[in-house]
């Protein structure tokens, strides 16, 4: 059969190049400490910030809504999918940042993926001459996103203020879109926003942030990137994912009012698939309130304290840690194989740290992509930095 051995060949080609990837079957909750493969291991490698998805007040709040709204909704969000438990998230998620925004509204999606196909195929999609900027290291579904709209997309490099400038200066597009994470998610370093927002306010440019890194972690409340930045306009679409530090699932993409009614006319991610269940909004009103709450400022506070940590024990020579303030803390390595070695070797320790290869990142920097949450203790990220330093002089 030549279609199974051609894709056999390309998955060879793969294996050679240290690029197949393989899954882990956990049988635990998602936590600091997980159980595969009968050990006990400790994550360093989940995009669960806080801790808080595997929360006893998330799991009653989830149960609950599942008692009180049944499981499946049962159709789009346009057909009657649409219930009362939505609605107030809606409402919650439209306040939790609405102080950075004008006439604000939120809208929920299944996943941050489909929220970041439906901003950028909605917000282009009256326009056959619209533009896209989108940073370099931006998030794969942003790429993805701004691929399906048919708009003219330009690149600009990483954090280069002058370049997206030039862009904006040259172009002719009525509706003009800046696009960027706001915690670049591979590398943990936070995008220039103030400068970027004034850039598009200069130019009349929309400019959407993917904040599925800040929401929850950063600004005194968790309310994220924009909070951080203090940061407010008419110009700005945020996208905050729901399922890391919120700790359940889904996203949601808040801005002015007139944004989210054209994405619920005209983003097809929004309108041609199945509304979450109700009982997730139900658990995420759940989470809000301990984002916003003690327990949030708290946990945030523990997370910071382990960031520094890091930063303090780290004694690296050959490999580079990478600047971060965030929970992202990436330590460069390089080569593919010396990579996936180093991880190995962790794992073997009973250090699960995620190894990160291209295409994920770009050829030649592949790296360990270290995750701290706030579920960790002191003790833990210690043993973690004797690890490492020990593993680079090996
Ligand atoms: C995780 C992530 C997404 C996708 O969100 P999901 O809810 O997991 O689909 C989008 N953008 C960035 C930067 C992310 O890290």
């Amino acid at each position: 059969m030549d279609l199974l051995n051609n894709l056999q060949s390309q998955l060879d080609v793969l294996e050679q190049h240290s690029l197949i990837r393989k899954r882990r079957t956990v049988d635990s909750p998602c936590g600091p400490r997980v159980q595969v493969g009968g050990r006990e291991l400790l994550a360093f490698c989940t995009n669960d910030y806080l801790g808080l998805a595997s929360h006893p007040a998330l799991a009653a709040a989830l149960a609950e809504g599942a008692s009180l709204y049944g499981v499946g909704s049962g159709a789009s969000h346009l057909i009657s999918g649409h219930g009362r438990a939505h609605a107030q998230l809606e409402e919650r998620l439209a306040q939790f940042v609405g102080a950075h925004l004008e006439s604000p509204r939120a809208l929920t999606f299944c996943t941050g993926y489909m929220a970041n196909l439906a901003v950028l195929t909605g917000l282009t999609a009256g326009d056959r001459d619209a533009e896209i900027f989108s940073e370099a290291l931006n998030h794969a579904s942003l790429i993805d996103g701004a691929r399906l709209s048919r708009a003219t997309v330009k690149v600009y490099p990483h954090a280069d203020l002058a370049a997206l400038g030039a862009l904006l200066a040259a172009s002719k597009a009525a509706t003009k879109v800046v696009v960027t994470d706001s915690v670049f998610s591979m590398d943990g370093n936070l995008a220039p926003l103030p400068a970027i927002l004034a850039l598009c306010e200069q130019h009349g440019a929309w400019l959407v942030i993917d904040d599925a890194h800040g929401f929850g972690t950063l600004g005194q409340n968790g309310h994220g990137a924009l909070e951080h930045f203090n940061l407010k306009s008419p110009y700005l679409v945020y996208m905050g994912t729901l399922g890391k530090a919120a700790g359940v699932g889904g996203a949601f993409i808040a801005a002015h009012e007139l944004v989210i009614e054209t994405l619920i006319q005209k983003a097809r991610p929004y309108i041609f698939t199945t509304a979450t269940p109700q009982a997730m909004a139900h658990a995420l009103l759940t989470s809000l309130d301990l984002l916003e709450g003690p327990e949030g400022q708290r946990r945030r506070a523990q997370l910071q304290a382990l960031v520094a940590q890091l930063d303090d024990g780290l004694r690296l020579e050959r490999w580079q840690r990478m600047p971060s303030a965030t929970a992202i803390q990436p330590i460069l390595i390089g080569d593919n194989a010396e990579t996936m070695q180093a991880g190995a070797a962790l794992y073997e320790q009973g250090l699960w740290v995620g190894a990160i290869r291209p295409p994920t990142v770009p050829a030649g920097t592949a790296r360990l992509r270290v995750t701290l949450s706030a579920g960790h203790t002191d003790e833990e990220v210690a043993r973690l930095i004797t690890a490492i330093n020990a593993l680079e002089r090996t």
